[in-house]
């Protein structure tokens, strides 16, 4: 059934027209986002990269849920009524108008001649729609957001060519409202919107050395931090909302080895409902899977070598038996190592390409639908044809035999292949960052030329956080200057948002979603909108408030501000008092991977460290300064500690300055700095009271990363009992 002829007013139309004309012009993208703040007054505001503040609307165009119980009714067209991608978008934007007016949207599957929000994909409901006038192609991701007037009354739809697009657009639906008076409102006219980048992936590794409170654990038996089947819907949930489109996990090699099969067959059980689940919510699983290492079940590694036969029939049984496990995921990733690889029996780099190449007919074999992404980790290819350590030789002739010998094969590889090359064949995009991995020179004309073949792919997995401790992350300036360089090279689709934290990590994860979205955002507008729609309309500044996390000289760490003690005192005070005023029982209008208490609970207890670390860093700081305007000065190395001026006090009982410096020792006394690395390692390590320590020792890492690099709290630790 037509909906009214009558929608917008000539004049209305071709001053929409115009400005959609002037504005293509000067994006030449499809990218187009034209708002409104007024029907009445017709005034304008076109596309939130030429204006910020979009949100800033005192008036706005669209009521969802009106006065007097009125409600605008959701109508799904065609196929959108039994498709869960799409009722399930509409299921969160319902649980926001029901949180904030305790009314309900009508949803109906069929058209009946009512003013509605019109919900449909594919060119049958675009046909349906002909009264919208839908005419922009928005991408197979990208969907179309439009407002017309019906009889005077406001009527809206959401369409794309896919079930993916229009669940996207409905998110977009739900990011746009407000609560205004009791109304909820959307201030869109008309939006058409699509992802950058089509491969957006969240990346998780839950290896043995990076168990964690907020990671999940399915290597060991013991019941802390095993994530029941909720905890996994409720991550998929929060990635979905945050418009990833692929969730990555690394297979750890013990897994990968069947060392202990009864949780081998647990976690192929879980993963395969999170497969299935993760589909309803328009997220592909990925797993990813070191292509020859193996870790015997008394916890020795070994790399396999294909040419040797024995233990290439271990490669080859190893990949049929988990790909004939994990069933319904749409690709698998073939990780070159790290550690991994082979150097033995002639093995080189040119050796994992063609391995590669045999597993993705073992891929195939199983799930003749998969596709592959060839990852080139390392140098690239890490590990392979040489010795390791060292791991990054900056062998330009090796790197550039390989990347061709891939670049030769790729034609090979099946159908849907995409190959992960980093730009800078680093662990951090930009190899000036870790002193230790300086990269392998420039990946950009490999991955240039790849890209005429395959889809290419980053792969650079410490913009977000590197592998040392686990604090609350917030990288999303650099995330956001990564992807313009990335967007410079011209060729990439996609890549990783890594975590090792998922149920900690939730404003890095939506940072990460937003920037593989639209790298031009700026980052306190990214942030606002975290706050807002995590904490509640009124809570925008929580998101700014989080980022001041960001201060520890860590894997991958870049300067977002300049650090002051002072500062994060502040801020960190700040935030505690903001999260103090929130209501536990608020449901967020994203989906959060935790439960939102305990995600609450969790950064009140990280503020409360920051913000006690960063008071005792200013205290060691007036020790330092009290030592200084001692007539003892310089007798002793640069910067005193609490035990040196302790014991300065037992020696010598009397000299000038002898008063200060004594009070300033007594205040940081007053500092349990061992008490509080107790409490930081149980809550976040204490799993590791329960299993065998990793192969590397990282409790004093960890703990120096975390309380001595910027605060220097070793210095407050005492000898002598106050
Ligand atoms: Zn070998």
């Amino acid at each position: 059934m037509p909906i009214s002829k009558n929608s917008l007013t000539l004049a209305e139309k071709r001053y929409y027209e115009l400005m959609r004309f002037i504005f293509k012009i000067i994006f030449m993208n499809r990218r187009e986002w034209i708002k409104n703040t007024s029907l009445v007054s017709g005034a304008i505001i076109l596309s939130d990269l030429m204006f910020d503040g979009c949100s800033e609307h005192k008036d706005a165009t669209w009521l969802v849920a009106a006065r007097n119980g009125t409600f605008m009714d959701f109508v799904c067209l065609d196929d959108a009524a039994g498709n869960e991608l799409v009722t399930n978008a509409i299921d969160w934007i319902n649980s926001y108008v029901r949180q904030q007016t305790n009314r309900e949207i009508a949803v109906h599957s069929a058209k009946k001649k009512l003013v509605a929000f019109y919900v449909g994909f594919g060119e049958e409901a675009r046909k349906n729609l002909t009264d919208f006038q839908i005419n922009d192609d928005p991408g197979s991701q990208g969907f179309v957001l439009k407002q017309v007037n019906i009889d005077g009354k406001k009527a809206m739809c959401c369409w794309s060519p896919t079930e993916l697009g229009c669940r996207y657009g409905l998110i977009e639906f739900l990011r746009s409202l407000k609560t205004m008076d009791g109304d909820v409102v959307s201030d869109i006219l008309h939006v058409v919107d699509a992802p950058r980048f089509p491969f957006r992936i969240h990346y998780v590794n839950s290896a043995e050395h990076l168990q964690n409170a907020y990671n999940p654990n399915f290597l060991f038996d013991v019941t802390d931090n095993r994530w029941n089947l909720d905890d996994w819907e409720r991550y998929i949930d929060m990635i979905s909302a945050y418009r990833y489109n692929y969730f990555e996990f690394w297979l750890p090699p013990s897994l990968f080895g069947r060392n202990n099969e009864k949780l081998s067959a647990e976690f192929v059980q879980t993963i395969n409902h999170v497969i299935a689940y993760a589909k309803r919510r328009g997220v592909s699983v990925h797993p990813l899977v070191t292509i020859n290492t193996f870790v015997a079940p008394d916890g020795e590694w070994s790399y396999a070598c294909p040419n040797d036969p024995d233990e290439k029939k271990r490669i080859l049984d190893g990949w049929d038996f988990w790909t004939k496990s994990i069933q319904g995921n749409d690709s698998w990733c073939i990780f070159p190592g790290d550690p991994g690889g082979c150097f033995r029996n002639g093995c080189t780099k040119e050796t994992y390409i063609d391995l590669a190449l045999e597993l993705s007919t073992v891929i195939r074999k199983n799930n003749p639908k998969a596709s592959v992404e060839v990852g080139t980790w390392g140098e690239p290819i890490f590990g392979w044809g040489i010795p390791c350590p060292p791991w990054w030789t900056r062998d330009s002739k090796l790197v550039g035999r390989s990347m061709e010998y891939l670049i030769r094969k790729l034609p090979e590889f099946p159908q849907g292949t995409f190959v992960s090359i980093n730009r800078e064949f680093s662990p951090d995009a930009d190899s000036d960052i870790q002193s230790w991995a300086v990269g392998g020179g420039d990946g950009r004309p490999y991955a240039r030329k790849a890209a005429e073949l395959v889809p290419v792919l980053t792969w650079d997995f410490g913009v977000p956080e590197g592998e040392n401790s686990v604090m609350p992350r917030c990288r999303v300036r650099r995330m956001i200057e990564t992807r313009k360089k990335e967007q410079e090279v011209g060729c990439y689709s996609g890549g990783i948002i890594f975590t090792m934290a998922p149920q900690l990590q939730c404003l890095s994860a939506f940072c990460g979603g937003e920037t593989w979205w639209n790298p031009d955002r700026n980052p306190e507008e990214i942030l606002d909108d975290y706050g807002r729609w995590t904490f509640g309309e009124s809570n925008e500044k929580i998101g700014r408030l989080l980022e001041e996390f960001e201060v520890i000289p860590d894997w991958g760490f870049v300067p977002p501000f300049p650090y002051s003690a002072d500062r994060l005192r502040d801020s960190m005070n700040n935030l505690l008092h903001e999260l103090g005023q929130l209501d536990v029982k608020h449901l967020p209008r994203l989906p959060l991977s935790a439960d939102y208490a305990s995600h609450v609970k969790a950064l009140d207890y990280f503020a409360t460290l920051f913000r006690d670390l960063a008071e005792l860093s200013l205290q060691v700081d007036a020790l330092n300064s009290a030592y200084q305007k001692t007539s003892l000065a310089g007798e002793t190395k640069e910067k005193v500690s609490l035990a040196d001026v302790q014991r300065i006090l037992t020696a010598k009982p009397d000299f000038n300055g002898r008063g200060d410096l004594e009070a300033a020792a007594k205040k940081l006394a007053d500092f349990d700095v061992k008490g509080m690395k107790t409490r930081y390692w149980n809550t976040v390590y204490g799993i590791y009271d329960h299993i065998p320590t990793p192969p590397e020792e990282r409790k004093p890492h960890i703990i120096e990363n975390v309380f001595d690099r910027r605060f220097h709290a070793s210095l407050a630790e005492p000898t002598i009992n106050h």
